[in-house]
């Protein structure tokens, strides 16, 4: 496809899709700036994107994590995109499929005007991510694209997570350690199997949960660290408190109980306990090197860009992987 190739990577991070749209990045001259989900790596350059292009499209749950959030689209700036709606920008027909990651993420799908099809993942993770078959280019997120980045038991962690909290819920309270983002699911997870212990979160993550419950994904029993509620919660010690990734090393001396560690990088088993209360778990949003495999296998897009802006070094690595083992035409970038 030479230099016309209607999809890439730029140096900013936008995945520009025709000429019209940039993805989850910001480019000079776009008419349409597309969220595909909240993550910081998915929304740098926002404010520059709200001020030059005529509209920010998001799935509507993202638009309202993004207001509560604090990133404020103007209201005649917002374009509201439901999963599998077409909606027309100049020539070219967009449309938002379900991508399994956070709550209202998605990927994109664009019909170009000389009837080529091109496309973006987003960040995803298999079974639950509706594969986008049979594009002229598709764009992927490869964050897990080495060989060794497999986590074979992906598909049982959601239980293993579970019986952990349970366990250490018999003790005294759960202290979970996790970025943002991945606090709301896991908060989803253990309610649906049937943890019931009070939730204790940083406001932000308080804030998100009643934007999901307005869509749907309600969340009972959460409160604010340190308010008046959340203290007669903790009372009696039945608790689970969830805490920045970060401060697993520098806090979690200071709270009794047991502790959790939640990370996609421990690739060599699903969980390690490392003290008598402290705990190791894998667990990702993203796919691991066989689902990436799986996906571009059932994909099969004439061309496949690999993601290296987020991706880095794995990136650089699946592209030759796709090219020699699945012989299909791969590159990554930038
Ligand atoms: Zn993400």
């Amino acid at each position: 496809m030479g230099y016309d190739i209607p999809a890439i990577v730029a140096e900013t991070g936008a995945i520009l899709l025709g000429s019209y749209i940039a993805v989850d990045g910001y480019y000079p001259r776009r008419r349409i700036r597309i969220v595909t989900h909240i993550h910081e790596d998915h929304t740098r350059g926002l404010a520059q994107s709200i001020r030059e292009s005529d509209f920010i499209a998001a799935t509507p749950l993202t638009l309202d994590l993004l207001e509560a959030l604090g990133k404020r689209v103007p209201p005649a700036k917002k374009l509201e995109m439901p999963y599998g709606v077409r909606v027309r920008i100049e020539d070219d027909i967009v449309e938002l499929r379900k991508a399994n990651h956070i709550p209202g993420a998605a990927e994109v799908i664009v019909e170009l005007r000389n009837g080529l099809q091109v496309g973006y993942t987003g960040d995803f993770k298999l079974p639950g991510t509706e594969i986008l078959k049979g594009l002229d280019v598709l764009v992927i997120d490869a964050t897990y694209g080495l060989e060794e980045h497999i986590r074979p038991w992906q598909d049982e962690m959601e239980y293993i997570l579970s019986d952990i909290v349970r366990e250490g819920l018999i003790h005294g309270p759960v202290h979970l350690y996790a970025y943002n983002g991945k606090v709301e699911e896991v908060m989803l997870i253990l309610r649906r199997f049937d943890i019931d212990a009070p939730f204790i979160v940083s406001r932000r993550v308080y804030n998100t949960t009643k934007v999901l419950c307005k869509h749907g994904y309600c969340i009972n029993d959460v409160y604010i660290a340190r308010s008046k509620a959340a203290e007669e919660a903790q009372q009696y010690g039945y608790y689970v408190q969830f805490h920045h990734y970060s401060s697993w090393w520098s806090r979690r001396r200071q709270y009794r109980g047991t502790h959790i560690l939640l990370t996609g990088w421990e690739l060599r088993e699903p969980y390690r306990q490392i003290s008598p209360n402290e705990w190791i778990v894998s667990f990702s949003d993203h796919a691991d090197f066989r689902q990436l495999v799986n996906y571009v296998e059932e994909a099969k897009p004439r061309l496949l860009i690999v993601d290296a802006y987020r991706g880095g070094r794995s990136a650089y690595y699946f592209a030759s992987y796709v090219s020699k083992r699945l012989g299909i035409e791969a590159l990554a970038m930038p």
